[in-house]
């Protein structure tokens, strides 16, 4: 039995128990478990997947709770349109505050959202039309044509729908186009921001996306909590929440979808186990449970970083690996340029750092199916200037033509669309991804299935061909037989070489390869020299940067060399060996 199996059997268990003679406790205790799971699944998506913390999810669900409250008491509307009208306020809300927090780094996001939380607990907490701290009474029931939904084993069909269809949509969201772009962009985890963009993704669109999402599914659950509860007030969307749901997130394992659920329920039991033996021994009435949840929190970030839901999948049947179908339809691929076309002209290119002029002036031009090399010892400005020419940084003054058209002053995103891919020289792979997955990243540009289409699960066609288009570049560089591993797992010689598998399955015109060989094995460096003969047999166009100059000699039609930032020669491979200039420079370097 496959794991997806179990997850839809567990589906249809979880649904069918209402109509079971089950104790009304627990149905009460599951409803707020699918209650607060909704909440969680966007916490797994945002902070879990996507690296970025909110407190601020307890507000979401405050603004969906009390905007239908509104809508039904105060102006007697029915509880489907409060339902669109708390989705379309937070939505508006969600993406002012992440627009204005989310291009900011780090640390700005949770306090920004612990500042609207504790905003809207006292705004609401305030308004007369809200009811102040009484909150408002005597929500309507939900109805959807004669059937009522007033009782709480009826709601907790609506509440276990919405919850598995959002566990859904976000596991279908996790393996797809944006997914993946979602996935690389986690700052804790190795990733960031520069390898989407170099791929072509705005990765500030991915994390607003998942922002968004995360706060709809929070506000669902408060229209839900809201007709569940036939009131509000405003005490359940404090800062307290915010601060629980993050728990939640932790304990059960953040960043996968069971772990929402784990966490849910763990909480939600042991919080109810807690107010009944806490206060017993120590006596009076508080908040105990809260300082239990404060160790325990401690100790599973020390001992058990990835929460429980690790130590439970370990007994589930595994996950089934979707077949990859070679016979799937071709992307659409671009015209490339004829053999000898000007492809890419550098003119007179400059940056400076401060006082450190790092690239003097360089020029240089390639030709559709050259290999250019571009070399020079440790710190001459060889990665400088690769990363202007990609445009990962601005140029101080120059020119870069790709293809005629003017790319210098343009971002990496744009670079890559005009058709120049690239490899990293520190690898960045997402190391929790496939190899296949990672090499499907590359075909960003090639694809256009967005967010809803892939929870919806309208994007399968696509991610065919995705996938088969990656895994036609892993048996181009000879790595189809790992396609189904972690890509972490591999040593660094065979994750150089899927890096430039990615780089090729974005199609381009030109590839740059920042030292590719640098602490490769020997063993390594030959099977990559291999794989790059045949590509430029194949008439690829490559620009190679490195410091090797053997690995360069063999490989190269022509050959760049820099010498502290500045143009020192230019010419055959048998030309550069033969200059005194050049053999000055190593070893001079070398000394
Ligand atoms: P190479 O790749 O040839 O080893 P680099 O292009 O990395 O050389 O660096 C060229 C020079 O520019 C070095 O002196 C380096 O210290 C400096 N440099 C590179 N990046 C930066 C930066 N972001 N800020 C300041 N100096 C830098
Ligand atoms: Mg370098």
């Amino acid at each position: 039995m496959k794991r997806s199996h179990l997850a839809a059997a567990a589906a249809v268990l979880l649904l069918a128990l209402p109509f079971a003679p089950v104790p009304d406790f627990w149905i009460t205790q599951l409803n707020y478990i699918g209650l607060f799971s909704l909440v969680v699944l966007g916490l797994v998506l945002l902070t879990g997947v996507g690296g970025l913390t909110s407190f601020g999810q307890a507000a979401f669900a405050g603004v969906g709770a009390y905007a239908t409250a509104y809508l039904t008491t105060v102006l007697g509307l029915s509880p489907w349109l409060g339902l669109v009208a708390g989705l379309g306020i937070t939505l508006v809300l969600a993406l002012v505050i992440g627009a204005l927090t989310l291009r900011m780094s780090g640390h700005y996001l949770p306090l920004a959202t612990i500042c609207w939380c504790l905003a809207l607990y006292y705004l609401v907490g305030n308004l007369d039309a809200l009811g102040k701290y009484d909150g408002l009474l005597g929500l309507p029931a939900v109805t959807l044509g004669d059937f009522s939904f007033q009782s709480e084993r009826r709601i907790y069909l609506l509440i276990w729908l919405a919850a598995l269809l959002a566990a859904l949509g976000v596991t279908r969201l996790l393996d797809s186009r944006p997914g993946r772009i979602m996935r690389a962009l986690n700052t804790n985890r190795g990733g960031g921001s520069t390898m989407p963009e170099a791929m072509g993704a705005s990765t500030f669109r991915y994390k607003l996306v998942m922002f968004v999402v995360a706060a709809l599914l929070a506000s669902v659950s408060g229209w839900l909590y809201a007709h569940m509860q036939r009131s509000v007030n405003p005490s359940p969307f404090g800062i307290k929440f915010g601060i629980e749901y993050l728990f939640m997130a932790v304990l059960g394992g953040i960043g996968t979808v069971g772990g929402a659920f784990a966490g849910a329920a763990l909480v939600k039991l042991a919080e109810d186990q807690l107010q009944a033996w806490l206060p017993v021994i120590f006596g009076g009435s508080g908040n105990y449970e809260i300082i239990v949840f404060g160790v325990v929190l401690v100790l599973v970030l020390r001992f058990a970083p990835d929460g429980l839901w690790p130590l439970i999948a370990r007994w589930l049947p595994a996950r089934g690996r979707r077949a990859v179908d070679e016979n799937a339809p071709r992307l659409s691929a671009r015209s490339h340029p004829e053999g000898g076309a000007a492809l890419l002209d550098v003119r007179r290119i400059r940056k400076q750092f401060g006082g450190l002029v790092a690239v003097n002036d360089i020029s240089f031009a390639i030709r559709a199916g050259d290999i250019v090399g571009l070399i020079g010892p440790n710190g001459a400005g060889k990665s400088t200037t690769f990363n202007l020419v990609s445009g990962v940084l601005p140029l101080t003054a120059g020119e870069v033509k790709l293809l005629g058209q003017r790319v210098d002053g343009r971002g990496s995103r744009d670079i890559a669309r005009a058709g120049l891919s690239r490899t990293f020289q520190h690898v960045k792979l997402v190391p929790d991804m496939t190899v296949l997955e990672n090499v499907a990243l590359g075909c960003y540009l090639r694809t256009r299935s967005g967010t809803a289409a892939a929870m919806l699960g309208l994007d399968r066609a696509e991610e065919m061909q995705a996938r088969a288009e990656a895994l036609r570049q892993l048996r181009r560089i000879g790595l189809a037989g790992q396609a189904h591993e972690l890509a972490g797992n591999l040593a660094l010689g065979p994750q150089r070489l899927v890096e430039i598998a990615r780089a090729l399955a974005s199609d381009p015109s030109l590839l740059l390869l920042d030292e590719p060989a640098a602490g490769l094995r020997h063993k390594e460096k030959e099977a990559l020299a291999e794989v790059l003969k045949q590509l430029k047999a194949e008439g690829l166009s490559l620009l190679l940067v490195e410091h090797d100059m053997d690995f360069v000699m063999k490989l190269t039609d022509r050959i760049v060399v820099m010498e502290f930032g500045r143009h020192l020669m230019e010419g055959t491979p048998a030309e550069v060996q033969a200059s005194p200039a050049v053999r000055a420079a190593y070893l001079g370097a070398d000394e």
